[in-house]
Formats: C-alpha cells, structure tokens, sequence
C-alpha cells in the first residue's frame, strides 16, 4: 500500500475512485519527486459526475432553496475554507511550487470569491421599470442549469473559485475539472462542500486529464453552461465541443500583456510593479507584463534598477518564507519555458540577466531579453513563465500601437504620473483590463476577460449573472385598456 496522498473524485458528497480504478500522479515540482495520487476521471466518470449534477438541479433543493439561504450555505464553505487556509496553500506550493505566502494570498482571494458571490446573487436579483404603456415589467434572473467548469493549474484553488462562486450562488450545480497538476487543492474544497451541508451533487469535482475528462464534459449535452480558463489553443476545442449542444461558453485564455513605463513615471512604482508583473508566480499568469515597453529618455536608467530588482528575488524552496520564486511548475512547463529561452538566443536576442538554472531543478531564474524582433517566436508568443521581453519607444502613438500589435488582448499596465496620458492611453489599449501605475488589483463587480484570443465573454459581478443564468422578462399589465 502506497503511503502517498489520495485525492479522489467528490461525487454526490463521497470521495470516490475512477470507476475502472485508474489514478495519475501529482508531482512536486520543487523536491521533483512525486508526492499524491488522484483519481484520473474516464468517460464513465464524467457521466456519473454529469448525472449527479443533473440530479441535484432537476430534483434537489439547491435551485429552490431561496437567495438567503444558499448564501448562508455559501458562507459556511467559506468559513471552513478560513479555518483549513494553511491546508488549501500548503497543498497549493507543494503542487506547483508557488511561494507560500502567495498561495496564502491565492486562499484569501479564493474565499472572497465565495463571499462575494454569495452576497451579490441576494442583491443583484432583478430590475423593475414601470411603462408609459401601463404596465410594468421586470427581469427574473433563474439559474442556467448544469455548469461545467474546468481549470488551469497556474491559481489551482483561486481559478476554480471564480468559476464555482458564481455558478453556484446563482443556484447552478456545478462540476469542476481542475488541471492534472493540480488536483489537490479543488478537491480538499470538494471534501469541505460536503462538511458544510451542501447537498449532494452541487459541487461534484472531477480529477483527470483534458481528454477523456475535461471533453466527456464540455461535450454532453446534460451540461448548460461551460466556464474554462486555459490556454487559446485548448479554448477553441472547448468552445466547438460546447457548440455541439450549444452551451455557451465563457473562455478565459491566454495572454501577452504589454507593461508600458513612461518618462514621466514613478521609477520605484513602476519597478516594483514590472517585477511583479512577470516575476510573481515565476511568471505563470496570464496576466504577466511580459512585453516591457520603456521610453527611450528612461531606458537606461529603469533597467539598470529593473535587472537588479530581477537579480535579488531569491530563488529557492516554496516554504522558505524568504523565497520569493521558485521552479516552474512541472517538468513539462519547464521544458516549454526553456525553449523559448533557447530561441530567443538563437534569434538574436539579448539575455540580460536569468536563464535556465541548470541545476537539475525545474527553475528558470528571472529572465530578462531585449533585441528581439517584433515577429520572433517569444516576442509574440505567450511564454507563460519568468521571462519579460523588452522594447524601447519615443511617443505615446507608437507605443500604443506596439502594445496593441498582438492577437492576444487580456490585459495592459501604464505609468505615469500625468493624468490626461494615462485615461487616454487606457482607453486605446485593446485589452479587457487596464491598470494603472499598480498590477493585479481586481474588483469582482468589475468585467474580467479578454480580447481576440484572450477570449470570449466576460465574468465578475452582473457579468458573471448573466452568464450564469437565463435572464427572464416578465411584462405585466396595469392598466386595462378599452
Ligand atoms: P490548458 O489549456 O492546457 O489546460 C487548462 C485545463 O483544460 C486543464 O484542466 C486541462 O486538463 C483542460 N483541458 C485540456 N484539454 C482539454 C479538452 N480538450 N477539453 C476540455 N478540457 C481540456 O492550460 P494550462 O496549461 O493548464 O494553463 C495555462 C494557460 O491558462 C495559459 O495560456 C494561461 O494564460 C491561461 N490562463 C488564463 C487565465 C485567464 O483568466 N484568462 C487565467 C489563468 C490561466
């Protein structure tokens, strides 16, 4: 008997093998040895999933239970998942080898997810607007039905999060398929469903590869919604499975986010920021600032401070409290990220500062690269790892269309201190978001997804409503005519 960790299926509340008994192993990625098994969900599995789900819409008191109440349910998860947040991060750093302050912070944002949610579904649930015809009408906003949601392995417990919130709270049932490198986390929140009196069937996770698990999903025409966060490549097999039964899609996909320095911006702020940009999680956000635009007036100077900002973040085991970056987050990933590397070398870029470790470990240290040409592979391709390309520029005009030269539009970062500039260019970026002189601060009432192969639709707050439910009018008459 194998002494490693077990994360099974969560099925109608129990944790269950595959049908057929198969399991995959989860990896970590810092010691490289592997370190828990799950259950590696076949077609059978995801029918069974599927039809609990089902069950639990069709016949269950979850759609019916009332805003207050799910709300309260909702709460209570999140309250458990508080009193288990060193469990859920520890979990987190060990599959992927994010930082453990990070994950923490990953666990934090998960929980507000839940409440946030569960809070705005009770105040957010219809509009009225009397007519000069002489009647009035309102919207009804009833759950969708059946949600499938699948998730990528870069937030494994904050990516579900903002899938299963919102699906829920709008009073769906809901599978999830977290990625096969991280299977753990989702399902310890699949166990504290259950412990928090969820019914069974409201939130079924699925372990298990992308195919057969994640397509058996999107593919069944049981499914009423599918939500996934993923790679574009992948997000277009989603969204032509979902389309066989027509379940609309809400895709969140990659990205290659440009970060814009001008000459007038705070140096330090904008140092810090860029840092983070693309050098928290070791790079693997979709959101990262991995194309790095600086006006030429500022060049030498910012990146005299950014390569040395690059060069202190210490580098080492996810639970040593002074690590700030670790390994990539799988051999496989590593591989990726060190041949893109490679190719920026042999296309004539510049490598400033990072590389391959080549230590054995799955580590590619912060990388900075200039002098690569606006068509070269890692110039334009999402890398999704520690390694920023770099570019120089004279006016707004021009950079603002560098920054816009990409098929992918997720997200923009601009500084600088004068205000007209920055509302200006934030309005030209073609991104879903933009900030301004900081990075990665999110508000869930505001719109979050992306454009051109960053992907289709938009969640968060009323966005998140009207995807989640089939929004209803409801005209009555007043005033009797005749
Ligand atoms: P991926 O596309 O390889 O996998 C994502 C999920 O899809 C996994 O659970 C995987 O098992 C599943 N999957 C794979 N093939 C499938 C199929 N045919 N049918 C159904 N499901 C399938 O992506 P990844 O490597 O896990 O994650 C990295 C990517 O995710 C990057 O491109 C990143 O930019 C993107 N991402 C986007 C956002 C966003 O909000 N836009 C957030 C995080 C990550």
């Amino acid at each position: 008997m194998s002494d490693l960790q077990f994360f099974g299926h969560i099925i109608d509340n129990e944790e269950v093998e595959s049908l057929g008994g198969e399991r995959f192993d989860a990896w970590n990625p810092w010691t490289r040895e592997v370190w828990a098994q799950a259950a590696d969900g076949m077609a059978a599995d995801a029918d069974r999933a599927v039809a609990s789900a089902r069950r639990a819409f069709d016949e269950g008191p979850w759609p019916r239970l009332g805003r207050v109440e799910r709300g309260k349910a909702i709460h209570r998860l999140a309250d458990l998942m508080e009193a288990r947040a060193d469990d859920l991060a520890w979990m987190d750093s060990t599959n992927m080898a994010k930082p453990f302050e990070q994950a923490k912070h990953d666990v934090a944002r998960s929980v507000w997810n839940f409440r946030f949610f569960a809070d705005h579904q009770r105040d957010h649930c219809g509009e009225t607007f009397p007519m000069d015809s002489g009647h009035h009408t309102y919207s009804e906003f009833g759950p969708a039905g059946v949600v499938a949601a699948i998730s990528p392995w870069n937030f494994p417990l904050m990516m579900a999060s903002w899938k299963i919130a919102p699906a829920i709270a709008w009073g769906n049932t809901c599978i999830i398929k977290p990625s096969e490198d991280t299977p753990a986390s989702v399902t310890l929140l699949g166990r504290l469903a259950a412990e928090a009196g969820f019914p069974p069937g409201v939130l079924n996770v699925l372990n298990g590869h992308g195919a057969p698990a994640g397509s058996s999903l999107t593919g069944d025409d049981r499914v009423d919604r599918v939500t996934f966060t993923g790679s574009s490549t992948t997000g277009k097999l989603v969204m032509a499975s979902a389309a066989t039964h027509l379940a609309p899609v809400s895709l969140e996909l990659g990205g290659k986010g440009a970060n814009i320095i001008f000459e007038d911006a705070d140096l330090e702020n904008a140092v810090y920021w860029a840092v983070e940009a693309i050098f928290r999680n070791a790079g693997q956000i979709c959101l990262a600032g991995s194309r790095l635009f600086i006006h030429r007036s500022i060049a030498d100077e910012f990146m005299r401070r950014f390569v040395a900002a690059a060069e202190a973040l210490t580098i080492g085991d996810p639970f040593d409290p002074s690590t700030r970056f670790s390994s990539l987050a799988s051999k496989r990933h590593f591989d990726k990220v060190a041949s893109y590397v490679e190719s920026a070398r042999a296309l004539g870029g510049t490598v400033l500062t990072g590389g391959v470790a080549d230590d054995g470990t799955w580590v590619v240290r912060p990388t900075i690269v200039t002098d690569l040409a606006l068509d070269a592979a890692p110039y334009c391709e999402e890398i999704f790892g520690p390694v920023c390309v770099v570019n120089v520029f004279d006016t707004e005009a021009e950079v603002v269309h560098l920054a816009n030269d990409t098929r992918y539009g997720l997200n923009a970062m601009l500084f600088t201190e004068n205000l007209s500039r920055a509302h200006r260019v934030a309005s030209a970026l073609r991104a879903g978001t933009v900030w301004v002189n900081c990075f990665f601060i999110r508000d869930l009432r505001t719109p979050f997804g992306g454009v051109g192969d960053s992907g289709v639709g938009r969640e968060g707050g009323n966005f998140s409503r009207e995807f989640f439910t089939e929004p209803k009018a409801v005209v009555m008459q007043i005033d009797r005519k005749g």
